[in-house]
């Protein structure tokens, strides 16, 4: 999320742990006062030598994300942390310190996991530069489905500190992997099929020029029936002498077929928020399509039209100042505090956030307000909690993903809202580190004297 940053760690650190980057603060400040080499041999000398370096710290952090797994669950045990609980909020504590969402550091501590203790040779490959970050993760990710000692025994027959993917491309190096987890273990190579089968689902992620991709991981035999089911439609209506391109007409049945409407998308809600002056005065202020992302205030308007043409299909969320009524349309009117963009507040006695509430946070903070992490909104959460003596309010809410809520539960782990604008959260963790998340900027609250280009994304 485009608002969450860290501050400097700020908290009482001991100061070992302040100390401790104190290296690799030196070696950033030496690349820092590096400057391309004068000759072109000498910058593909660098060039070469900086990947060596990637490569390298990503070993390094590798083993640094293991042997931090361990001390913690030792520390957690001594704490009496249940056997079945240890290790809970390590992933999480990994994933912010390397700036990625909390996902993605599970994902990096099974990769450290795995590579430390099961597959020392291609261990050893990336910590010599012979093979990339990306490149291990694909071996470690395909032989994912081995015992340990089959994988031991795979990463000693692929022996990539021996140079085996010397010029190898990421599909060598998954093909290599693959033919010898056949060798191996072929039953488990079969299994690994079925169980991908209960990984099937649907996604939605932006596209260029407000289009967007909704993608289908699907079992091969539905996914080949779905398109050619689209594909048989769209011969038969070509013939009958619709103009449309084929691509055009299979993603027009998908779409009337999955929302059971002709024409697409009437009857089923989807939200814009933009400014009244976006609305009502043609400003070009972008607006933002929950579940997208930011759009062309035009874009958006013609949206709005086409809702005013027809029967309600949408509902628009207008940030406004000034308080004017539409009439027309079904708007819902948000009220931003002048110059701060933010949402204004109104207590509730109640221990749940009523749904005006809810829907205020769902929109002020669009996804799962942990930094770093983009996963939709699962709960409404008190930031203090409410037997904490926590408000319900909006400057004690959250939106938080389902993970995210788990881990902010966990001893050591605290939140706390912030004065300031745009809804500033610190989280921190059981290290003493701590976190910044702020709400992502609101249609209209952008520094309007900046040019576009200025602007921050959202
Ligand atoms: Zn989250």
């Amino acid at each position: 999320m485009d608002g969450n940053q860290e501050a400097p760690a700020r908290m009482a650190l001991p100061r070992r742990a302040a100390d401790a980057a104190a290296g690799i603060r030196d070696l950033i400040a030496a690349l820092e006062s590096m400057v391309p080499d004068a000759t072109s041999a000498g910058m593909i000398e660098q060039l070469r030598g900086l990947e060596n370096l990637k490569s390298a710290s990503a070993g390094f952090q590798a083993r640094v994300a293991v042997a931090f797994d361990g001390q913690e669950r030792r520390t957690q045990a001594e704490h009496g942390v249940s056997v079945s609980e240890l290790g809970q909020g390590i992933a999480a504590q990994i994933a912010l310190a390397r700036r990625e969402s909390p996902a993605r550091g599970s994902r990096l501590l099974g990769l450290a996991k795995a590579l430390v203790t099961e597959m020392p040779h291609t261990m050893a490959a990336l910590e010599t530069g012979q093979l990339s970050e990306w490149r291990t993760t694909l071996l470690v990710k395909e032989t994912a489905c081995l015992s340990a000692a089959d994988r031991c025994a795979v990463d000693e027959e692929l022996a990539a500190d021996a140079g085996t993917f010397t010029g190898a491309g990421d599909r060598s190096v998954v093909a290599a992997a693959r033919a010898a987890c056949y060798r191996r273990d072929p039953r488990s190579v079969t299994q690994r099929a079925s169980k991908a089968a209960t990984e099937r689902h649907v996604s939605l992620r932006p596209a260029p020029d407000t289009m967007a991709y909704l993608t289908a991981l699907l079992p091969v035999a539905e996914g080949v029936a779905v398109h050619a089911a689209l594909s048989r439609h769209a011969d038969t209506v070509r013939s009958d002498g619709d103009p449309r391109s084929r691509g055009q007409i299979m993603a027009d049945a998908l779409v009337e077929r999955t929302t059971g409407t002709a024409g697409g998308v009437s009857g089923v809600e989807i939200q814009l928020i933009m400014t009244d002056r976006t609305l009502f005065q043609g400003d070009s202020e972008p607006a933002r399509l929950p579940g997208y992302g930011v759009v062309p205030g035009g874009w958006a308007r013609g949206i709005v039209s086409r809702v005013q043409d027809r029967h309600p299909i949408g509902r628009v969320d207008v940030a406004t100042e000034s308080g004017r009524d539409p009439r027309d349309i079904w708007l819902r009117r948000l009220y931003t505090a002048p110059g701060t963009g933010d949402l204004v507040a109104m207590d509730s006695r109640a221990r749940l956030f009523p749904v005006k509430h809810r829907r205020f946070i769902q929109i002020r903070d669009e996804t799962c307000r942990t930094p770093y992490c983009d996963a939709p909104i699962r709960h409404h959460d008190h930031i203090v909690a409410w037997h904490n003596g926590g408000n319900t309010n909006l400057g004690n809410s959250a939106g938080l993903c389902e993970a995210c809520n788990q881990t902010k539960e966990i001893s050591g782990w605290n939140a706390m809202p912030r004065p300031g604008p745009r809804h500033p959260i610190e989280f921190s963790t059981p290290t003493g580190h701590s976190y910044y998340s702020t709400a992502p900027p609101l249609p209209g609250t952008a520094p309007r004297s900046q040019g576009p280009g200025s602007r921050r994304a959202a």
